[in-house]
């Protein structure tokens, strides 16, 4: 599936484009076509999956098309951070709309009070809100919200644990009875259950379920230049006692030119990826299953489903586009309660990648000191867009060819 298939206004075709965003994730695929037909929603989805712009992109589409000159969207959010980061998203999908939005948060003096309350007042098209600072608001007198048609609760189940449920049901009182409500909560405890069944309409489940990494891996990363990831690799090679691997890069083009180098050196690897015949990719997993090869290189054709026990360690060349993969991918190891290790090259462009996965699993991963004789990699930073943008300036050390070299 890709964002075409949504068939989203070119303006908001725009802004995602700018954003980056190529593929939609499972609960985007999910969840858009639900919310454009303008049914309600309860689903599960923890940070990291893409909930936020599940619910962003199709409301926006929405508004496209509607006369925008009131308020049409109030979101809530539990925290001050995660309404300024909802609001940052909206203005990136929404930069070539014309829709505007602002984020009403408590804190801040007197004049963020009078600003927000007559931000409330004169009309944005979407409020990103706290709920203890918009009960505020409401109970200073302003109400707002005789055109609003979409309700979000966004990480509804950490609102509840903030003690906010009587503040919601509040806020909901104040709202028209005909509007579409969406309800997001990494959890569903029965609390959810019971607010969803007082401010939902029939609402479309939805269910993202997340297999957490098993405990027997260690997970590590190195934060690093590409032209230092052959030196690194060769490091962990001859540093880590391992006994079967399987490297993982992104792309099949990446796997061939992983393969060939290894072609050169004294370590039985395969190269395994969606080219081969059926019957290859088996005669492959056959020799590794029987230890004739000991490594295997592979895109994430190889990330679901292969069983093969007793892999001592994964190896990500690269961090994989979809967060989700990343679990899928260091699963191959540590099978049936045994141990393994994890082990992830970070490059500047694939840091915000990687803080998906940390905020996916809910921890973040240890990122491990370079070897001194490849010199200092980049620092770790994923906030930053500068890192996106430092390779395409073409700095960094210069470009070295990669020899793998074993010592076993
Ligand atoms: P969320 O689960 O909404 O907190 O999103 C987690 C991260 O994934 C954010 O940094 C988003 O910008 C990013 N993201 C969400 N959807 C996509 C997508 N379809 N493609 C690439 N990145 C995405």
């Amino acid at each position: 599936m890709t964002f075409a298939d949504f068939g989203f206004d070119q303006k908001l075709n725009d802004g995602l484009d700018s954003m980056g965003y190529e593929k939609p994730t499972p609960i985007q695929e999910q969840a858009i076509p639900v919310i454009l037909q303008n049914q309600d929603v309860i689903a599960c989805a923890q940070t990291g999956t893409g909930k936020t712009a599940a619910y962003i992109l199709p409301v926006i589409n929405k508004m496209i098309h509607t006369d925008h000159r009131h308020l049409n969207t109030l979101i809530i959010a539990p925290t001050r951070e995660l309404a300024q980061q909802i609001d940052q998203q909206i203005e990136g999908f929404a930069y070539f709309t014309g829709i505007s939005s602002i984020p009403i948060y408590g804190g801040g003096d007197g004049a963020a009070w009078d600003q927000q309350k007559r931000a409330l007042e004169q009309g944005a098209d979407i409020i990103v809100a706290t709920p203890g600072r918009l009960i505020a608001l409401l109970a200073a007198g302003t109400t707002v919200f005789d055109h609003l048609q979409h309700l979000i609760l966004d990480e509804a189940d950490r609102m509840l644990d903030m003690g906010f449920y009587d503040d919601i049901v509040k806020i909901v009182s104040y709202l028209p009875k005909d509007r579409q409500t969406l309800l997001f909560s990494a959890t569903m405890p029965p609390k959810i259950r019971a607010l969803a069944n007082k401010i939902l309409n029939q609402p479309v489940e939805i269910n993202i379920a997340i297999a957490k990494p098993a405990e027997g891996i260690t997970q590590e990363a190195y934060v690093v230049y590409d032209e230092q990831k052959g030196g690194l690799l060769n490091h962990v090679l001859k540093t880590h006692r391992w006994s079967s691997i399987i490297l993982f890069a992104s792309t099949k083009e990446t796997v061939k030119k992983l393969d060939a180098a290894f072609r050169r050196s004294n370590i039985p690897a395969r190269a395994f990826h969606s080219d081969l015949e059926q019957t290859e990719r088996e005669e492959i997993l056959r020799a590794f299953r029987n230890k004739q090869i000991n490594l295997i290189i592979g895109t994430d054709v190889l990330s679901r489903g292969i069983d093969v026990e007793g892999i001592s360690m994964v190896i990500n060349w690269d961090v994989p586009p979809d967060p989700e993969d990343y679990v899928h991918r260091i699963g191959r190891t540590a099978r049936a309660e045994t141990t393994g290790t994890a082990i992830t090259f970070v490059n500047e462009r694939d840091q915000r990648r990687f803080q998906s996965i940390e905020n996916l699993i809910g921890y973040p991963i240890p990122k491990m000191p370079l070897p001194a004789e490849l010199g200092k990699g980049p620092v770790y930073a994923p906030q930053t867009k500068r890192n996106e943008n430092f390779r395409k300036k073409g700095r960094g050390p210069s470009r070295k060819r990669f020899r793998p070299r074993s010592n076993r």
